[in-house]
């Protein structure tokens, strides 16, 4: 009987919690989520690659083309390779990647950028 009020209150009052997956929170607006490159701008430098303390960045390239994967499961999304871009191609949205049951890498390719031509090249 003692509880009876707070039972009442319960039943007829706000919801304290909301009813998740069905509603779903707003994000807030400096949360740090998914990762994104915007791989046209990115020059392969491998920054990010070698500041990410998850080590779940890798940058390959060649003379003529980059490859940049992200292992995004092991990406706790501390912000430091968006940070640490040279070329601020690098992005975090405000949400978060969805749950999947697969584990999967995201791998981006992008032309190396061309080199400026050295001083003295013949046929300047
Ligand atoms: S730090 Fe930026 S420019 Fe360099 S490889 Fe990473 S994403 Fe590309
Ligand atoms: S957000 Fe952090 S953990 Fe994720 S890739 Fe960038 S540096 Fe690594």
């Amino acid at each position: 009987m003692k509880m009876l009020p707070t039972v009442i209150a319960n039943l007829f009052g706000k919801a304290a919690t909301r009813n998740y997956p069905f509603t779903v929170r707003d994000n807030f607006e400096h949360a740090r989520g998914e990762l994104i490159n915007d791989i046209k701008r990115c020059i392969f430098c491998g920054t990010c690659a070698r500041k990410c303390p998850s080590q779940c960045l890798t940058v390959e390239r060649d003379k003529t083309e980059g490859v940049w994967t992200l292992e995004f499961f092991a990406c706790v999304g501390c912000g430091v390779c968006v940070d640490a871009c040279p070329v601020s191609c690098l992005s975090q949205k405000t949400s978060h990647r969805p749950v999947a049951v697969e584990r999967a890498v995201i791998t981006l390719r992008g032309k190396m950028p061309e080199r400026p031509a050295k001083k003295g090249t013949p046929g300047e």
